[in-house]
C-alpha cells in the first residue's frame, strides 16, 4: 500500500498492509487531516520516524466484528489496559501506549491502519467522512471542559486563531462564555469573525485586559507567556500547544499570582461526535484545502502556510 513516511524528509513509500494484532481491526482509510503535531513531527518533535497522521475517517474492512463496513473515526492512543495508569483510569497516559502517527504506531497517511477495536467510533449516517475527521481535535478541543471547571460568568481568553483555537472557541461559545479569542494575524482574527467567533487583534488587547481562564491555542513557545500575563491571580491557565521548540515560562509569576497550570491533551470521542451529530458545532468552513492522497506532500506544504487552516486528504477508492 502507499503511504506518506516521514525520516528526515516526507516520502510516499509502497509498505506492506498492516497485520492487525489481537483485538485490531484493519480500517481503510478515507479522509484525513494535518495537524499541527504532524507539522511539529517534521521538525523533530517526539522524535517520531514512519508513517505520520493521527486525524482520519475510514472504513473497517475486517470482517466478523460489530463495525465491519462501518464508517468509524479512532481514538489515537493505543492503551495495554493492565498497568497502573490504565487500571486507574487513565487510558491515555498508559505507560506502555502507543500513539497513531505520533509515537511507535503507524499512522493514517496511508491506504490502511490497524487499530485496536476498542478504540474505534461508529460514525452517524448524517456527518460527513471531512467533517468526522474533525471529531479527534474536537474531543481534544472538549478534554479542556473535562479538566476543568470554567464558570460561565467569568471572561475566558483564547490565545490562537488556528485549527484548534477555532474549535475550542466554538465549544466555549456553546457554554455563554464571555470569551474572546486572540490572534496576532489580522487574516486569522477575520476568519474567525466570519464564523461568528469573538475575535480580537493580540496588539488590541491592554496590559490591565485579564481573563479567569486563559487558554493557549497559539502553537508557540511565546503563548505561554503571553496568557500568563492576562491571566488574574489564582486564574487558571490551560496548555493546548506541543512544540519542537520550547521556552521556559516565568515560574514566579506562577509562584507569585498563585495560577493553576492546567496541561490538556486528548480528550473523548464520543461528546465530539455527538457536538457533529447535532450540528452543534460544524467544522467544516475550517477546511482550507483539499488533496488527493497522491499530492499530499504539496498539501504539506500548503498546510506550513501560517494563513492556512484545516487541509483534508482525500484518500480515494
Ligand atoms: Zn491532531
Ligand atoms: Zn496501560
Amino acid at each position: 500500500m502507499q503511504a506518506l513516511f516521514f525520516e528526515n524528509e516526507l516520502v510516499i513509500k509502497d509498505i506492506p498492509v498492516p497485520e492487525p494484532g489481537e483485538g485490531e481491526l484493519l480500517v481503510k482509510v478515507k479522509y484525513s487531516a494535518i495537524c499541527n503535531t504532524d507539522l511539529e513531527i517534521i521538525k523533530g518533535y517526539m522524535g517520531f520516524k514512519g508513517v505520520l497522521g493521527h486525524e482520519f475517517a475510514g472504513e473497517v474492512v475486517s470482517a466478523g466484528h460489530a463495525l465491519s463496513g462501518k464508517t468509524v473515526v479512532g481514538e489515537i492512543n493505543c492503551s495495554c489496559g493492565q498497568c497502573y495508569l490504565c487500571l486507574s483510569g487513565r487510558p491515555t497516559h498508559c505507560s506502555n501506549r502507543t500513539v497513531l502517527g505520533i509515537a511507535g504506531h503507524q499512522g493514517v497517511f496511508a491506504d490502511y491502519i490497524s487499530l485496536p477495536a476498542r478504540n474505534l467510533y461508529m460514525v452517524p449516517s448524517s456527518v460527513a467522512g471531512e467533517k468526522a475527521v474533525f471529531t479527534e481535535p474536537l474531543a481534544a478541543a472538549l478534554e479542556i471542559f473535562e479538566q476543568i471547571h470554567i464558570q460561565p460568568s467569568k471572561p475566558v481568553f483564547i490565545f490562537g486563531a488556528g485549527k484548534l483555537g477555532l474549535l475550542v472557541s466554538m465549544v466555549a461559545r456553546l457554554q455563554g462564555f464571555e470569551y474572546t479569542t486572540f490572534d496576532v494575524s489580522t487574516e486569522k482574527t477575520g476568519f474567525a469573525a466570519s464564523l461568528g467567533i469573538n475575535s480580537r487583534l493580540v496588539s488590541e488587547l491592554k496590559a490591565e485586559e485579564k481573563a479567569e481562564v486563559c487558554i493557549d491555542c497559539t502553537g508557540s513557545s511565546q503563548g505561554i507567556n503571553l496568557a500568563l500575563s492576562h491571566l488574574w491571580p489564582r486564574g487558571t491557565l490551560v496548555l493546548k500547544t506541543t512544540v519542537a521548540e520550547t521556552s521556559k515560562p516565568d515560574l514566579n509569576s506562577i509562584v507569585i499570582n498563585e495560577f493553576t497550570i492546567q496541561g490538556s491533551r486528548c480528550g473523548v470521542f464520543q461528546p465530539a461526535l455527538n457536538l457533529l451529530e447535532r450540528n452543534l458545532v460544524d467544522p467544516t468552513p475550517i477546511i482550507s484545502g483539499r488533496f488527493a492522497f497522491t499530492d499530499i506532500i504539496s498539501a504539506f506544504e500548503s498546510a506550513k502556510k501560517p494563513s492556512s487552516q484545516k487541509i483534508i486528504i482525500e484518500h480515494g477508492a
